[in-house]
């Protein structure tokens, strides 16, 4: 893929799993209907209640390292134990097109998506306490313990990061954490209405 800044805007948002990005994400995409929403792929099993295509493009182990050794993936990590990736023709047609564009993705992805698209404005969101961190992971009650206990380890040197970001939002009340997200995205301007676009899974 080459490197290209169009006049679209990416805006990656990266937290501790259990800090409530995919929350916060959801809040500020609802008051901000165009803008788009990078759905990464995934070989990670699929969670109850989220849906293919709308969470995640779930794919396989075969069809993710096909992408990596095919330069697919704008950007990609393991993350425990997992492969997440952002499918880089829809990244950089989406830039190109103007669009305002938002990727959910770790620590690892992020450092990648700025070395390629230097412009992009990088969001860190914190949990308000480790203890808490720990409480909203047991409360989604979405991963077999030694998961979790494995999402918790890995949250201390995550956070360790949060400085090589642009921005940090403190999520502790839900309302002004997605008010800071929505004002941190819409200072770029209003994103405006963009094409449809299909990632292949
Ligand atoms: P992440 O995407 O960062 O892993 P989630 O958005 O799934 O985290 O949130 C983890 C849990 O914490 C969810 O059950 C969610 O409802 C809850 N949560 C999110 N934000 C807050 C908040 N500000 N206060 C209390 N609970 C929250
Ligand atoms: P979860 O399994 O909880 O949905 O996500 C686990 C972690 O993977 C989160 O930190 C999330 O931001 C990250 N992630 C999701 N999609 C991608 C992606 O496309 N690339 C990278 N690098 N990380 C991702």
């Amino acid at each position: 893929m080459s490197r290209t800044n169009g006049p679209g805007k990416i805006f990656v948002v990266s937290a501790p799993s259990g800090a409530g990005k995919t929350t916060l994400c959801r809040l500020v995409r609802k008051r901000l209907p165009n803008l788009v929403y990078s759905v990464s792929c995934t070989t990670r099993p699929m969670r109850q209640g989220e849906v293919p295509g709308r969470d995640y493009h779930f794919v396989t182990r075969e069809v993710f390292e096909e992408g990596i050794r095919n330069q697919r993936w704008a950007e990609w990590a393991k993350v425990y134990g997992n492969y997440y990736g952002t499918d880089g023709d829809f990244l950089r047609r989406s830039v190109e097109d103007g669009c305002f564009v938002l990727l959910d993705i770790d620590v690892q992805g992020a450092r990648q998506i700025v070395a390629r698209f230097p412009d992009s404005v990088t969001v860190f969101v914190m949990p308000p306490s480790v203890e808490e961190l720990e409480r909203r992971l047991r409360g989604r009650g979405a991963d077999a313990p030694e998961v979790m206990e494995r999402r918790l380890a890995e949250a201390r040197s995550e956070m360790e990061a949060r400085h090589l970001y642009l921005h940090q939002i403190v999520n502790d009340r839900l309302e002004d954490a997605a008010e800071k997200l929505y004002r941190i995205i819409t200072d770029h301007g209003e994103p405006k209405p963009c094409p449809e676009r299909r990632v292949n899974e």
